[in-house]
């Protein structure tokens, strides 16, 4: 029976997108294949866990939770037994969520909701690893995946913005406006891009949301909360 290395799995309400506060299990992979520098799972990119779990187990786990599950990372995309597992979730009556930063496209894949945060420039670990930071500058982006995945799924794209300085925000939006312009997306799908202030706090995050508020005015874009660090904090398996 294939497997999946997993890192952590547990029971909360979605915190982030569309389906913010809907009950949910989430299932963490491990293994990434970038290296954000400020990646808040860390776990299971900079210094992977966990054990190898059967397919069978995962579903029977999933079965005695919320309809929603949400799949996520590291990078789920990266390892094919994923692809046997949505379609397993799916055939017991699941709605599915797939967390993803959309550099990779997994064949057989099923979902309900492709949640995809594509890496900005921030994201690069320049000073922490060189050499890594290389290798996560050249995948951070996939032009051909994104536009695969939108065109495949019901989506949402999220985007981590710094608020802390307005040169910053400026230099984030501009290369936001850029892939939206190249994926060519719908003026009428704006709302489903998500502007996702940084932040590890209550003051820093409504901070951040003051701060990014007229740019999703201006543009149409979605503000995106960050509910489980207002209920939880910063804390793993919430
Ligand atoms: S893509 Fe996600 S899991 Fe991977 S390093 Fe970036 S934030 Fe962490």
């Amino acid at each position: 029976m294939a497997s999946l290395r997993i890192q952590e799995r547990f029971v909360s309400v979605q915190g982030e997108g569309a389906l913010v506060g809907v009950p949910s299990s989430f299932v963490r992979v491990s293994g990434c294949n970038l290296r954000c520098v400020w990646c808040d799972t860390p776990r299971s990119s900079w210094a992977p866990e966990g054990e190898a779990t059967g397919l069978d187990e995962l579903v029977e786990w999933c079965a005695a939770g919320p309809r929603h599950v949400v799949l996520t990372g590291g990078e789920p995309m990266l390892f094919s037994p994923a692809a046997e597992l949505s379609q397993a979730l799916r055939a017991a009556g699941h709605h599915l969520t797939i967390e993803t930063a959309g550099t990779v496209w997994c064949e057989g894949l099923q979902a309900d909701l492709m949640s995809i945060s594509p890496k900005l420039s921030h994201s690069t670990p320049w000073r922490r690893d060189p050499k890594l930071a290389t290798m996560h500058e050249a995948a951070r982006l996939n032009l051909d995946v994104l536009a695969r995945l939108i065109s495949s799924y019901a989506w949402q794209l999220k985007f981590v913005v710094r608020t802390a300085a307005l040169e910053q925000l400026e230099a984030d939006l501009a290369e936001i406006d850029q892939l939206v312009a190249e994926l060519d997306l719908p003026k009428d799908a704006r709302e489903q891009i998500l502007l996702m202030p940084e932040g590890v706090d209550d003051t820093s995050l409504r901070a951040g949301y003051l701060a990014a508020i007229d740019s999703c005015r201006a543009r149409n874009y979605r503000l995106g909360l960050r509910l489980h660090i207002h209920l939880f904090g910063h804390t793993p398996g919430t």
